[in-house]
């Protein structure tokens, strides 16, 4: 579904992702791990098209995503939750879930989105009609992730949901993109710093480094592997 090829980008002078290659394929949980300042969160913003790679190819469902602007990348299915929630604050839960049904594929099945979220995170029901503003971190984060399912994507990119967390809210964030993953047929990239959690939610994972993909394979063999262990997993 989704395919970098050996891209390069960064901010002006600042080099960040230095020839990266990778692969979700569709239906699949893919997650990106990896150090504070790795490029997890500059690589989807460049796959969303807010930052332009030097070099490289990306190519989304066969296309290529070069001359695609980043306000066209969610009309074609691709959907940004960004780290740091960005919730319409002084907007009510439900508006911010309007918000995001802005695509045409999201209008179109808004009602049964709206269910579909509503199951999945009752306490977003519940609070439909509260500001967004107000919520806890973990309600906020909910939102985010509810917003970017209104859009009706193929792919949902997940910037470090659970940042900011306790972890026990944390893994309920994670238990949410297990169930999502098993109650619809999204394909799901997933970035994080929890490195345990995210190999377990995913099923196949990516170690980004100083810019540069390390490690990647099945979330068995990343969570067996050596280097994983000890740099990640504290073992
Ligand atoms: P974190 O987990 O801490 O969010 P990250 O892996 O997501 O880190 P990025 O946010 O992609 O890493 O940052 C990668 C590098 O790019 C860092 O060195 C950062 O300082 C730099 N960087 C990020 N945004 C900008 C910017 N707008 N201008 C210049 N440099 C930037």
């Amino acid at each position: 579904m989704l395919a970098l090829d050996g891209v390069c980008a960064g901010y002006s002078v600042v080099p960040v992702l230095k020839d990266v290659s990778l692969e979700v394929k569709a239906g699949q949980f893919v997650a990106i791990v990896g150090p504070n300042g790795a490029g997890k969160t500059t690589l989807f913003k460049t796959i969303s098209g807010i930052v332009r790679p030097s070099a490289g190819k990306i190519t989304f469902e066969g296309r290529d995503l070069t001359s695609v602007l980043p306000s066209e990348r969610p009309h074609l299915g691709i959907a940004h939750v960004p780290e740091g929630r960005q919730v319409f604050p002084s907007l009510s839960v439900m508006e911010n879930l309007e918000m995001g049904a802005f695509t045409e594929a999201g209008q179109r099945a808004f009602k049964r989105n709206l269910d579909l979220i509503f199951a999945l995170m009752p306490v977003l029901a519940d609070r439909r009609g509260q500001f967004a503003g107000t919520l806890s971190g973990g309600e906020q984060q909910m939102v985010a992730i509810g917003r970017g399912i209104a859009s009706a994507p193929k792919l949902l990119m997940l910037d470090e949901p659970s940042m900011g967390l306790a972890p026990a809210i944390a893994d309920f964030i994670f238990e949410k993109l297990i169930e999502i993953r098993q109650q619809t047929n999204l394909t799901i990239l997933l970035v994080e710093q929890r490195v345990a959690e995210a190999l377990e939610s995913a099923d196949h994972g990516y170690v980004l480094e100083a810019g540069r993909v390390v490690l990647d394979g099945s979330n068995a063999t990343l969570r067996a592997d050596d280097r994983v262990r000890q740099a990640y997993l504290g073992m």
